[in-house]
């Protein structure tokens, strides 16, 4: 049987980790997709305590106590992961020590040997400009990234709809996650290199290259 791969996306906001997840699973057809951010917009909708303070927490633009990321990830593999699935992580770890739990965890699952952290890598200078000049179609919602071609559009290359910036977006906000980054996730991508576990793609390169350079990544490390 051949090997059951596992991985790790990493990288600034706007890096398009959600882009290269869904070429990962449609590449490998095992894959099963974990994302926190998924996680916490369904525990926000809850009609609990917990729920309630996320709520109040994601209005002010703050984070949620990281102890529920991990409780969250481990709670949805422990339930959802097939023995025949591989495990895609988007959106954790966030800090170091959620990465070391997450390798406590995958040694527990005999799969840390088979688990490959992807750093999408782009500047701090570009993840701000995609983050603060992406658009949304009005009309039919289509978020059109600021990346190669689309930079050009004039209208919604779907419906023609007018493209606007979202409001969310904002300097303040968007630096903020940028921040984020530098504190707690930068650190993790120290810890993965130094165990010489990491995949480091240039980000900055056409969809189709990046996903290429990971595949080859791979193909280096499992033949
Ligand atoms: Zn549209």
């Amino acid at each position: 049987m051949e090997k059951i791969l596992n991985f790790i996306l990493i990288g600034r906001s706007g890096c398009g980790k959600g882009t290269q997840a869904d070429l990962l699973m449609k590449h490998f057809g095992n894959l099963h997709h974990f994302s926190t951010g998924d996680m916490f917009r369904a525990l926000a909708k809850a009609d609990t305590a917990v729920g309630a303070k996320i709520r109040e927490i994601v209005s002010k633009g703050g984070l949620p106590l990281d102890d529920i990321a991990t409780s969250l990830w481990m709670y949805e593999i422990s339930f959802n992961l097939k023995q025949d699935e591989g495990l895609l992580a988007d959106g954790f770890p966030r800090r170091l020590p959620e990465a070391e739990n997450l390798d406590r965890f995958l040694e527990f699952l005999e799969r840390k040997d088979a688990t490959s952290p992807i750093l999408l890598d782009i500047s701090r200078q570009e993840a701000f400009d995609r983050l603060t000049k992406r658009r949304i179609c009005q009309k039919c919602g289509k978020l059109i990234p600021w990346v190669g071609e689309y930079k050009k559009l004039e209208a919604c290359d779907e419906c023609g709809g007018e493209l606007v910036t979202r409001p969310d977006d904002t300097e303040g906000a968007i630096n903020n996650r940028l921040d984020y980054y530098e504190e707690n996730v930068a650190p993790i991508v120290d810890y993965y290199e130094k165990q010489g576990r990491l995949i480091r793609v240039d980000g900055d390169q056409p969809i189709e290259k990046v996903f290429e350079d990971i595949l080859a990544a791979l193909k280096r490390i499992y033949g």
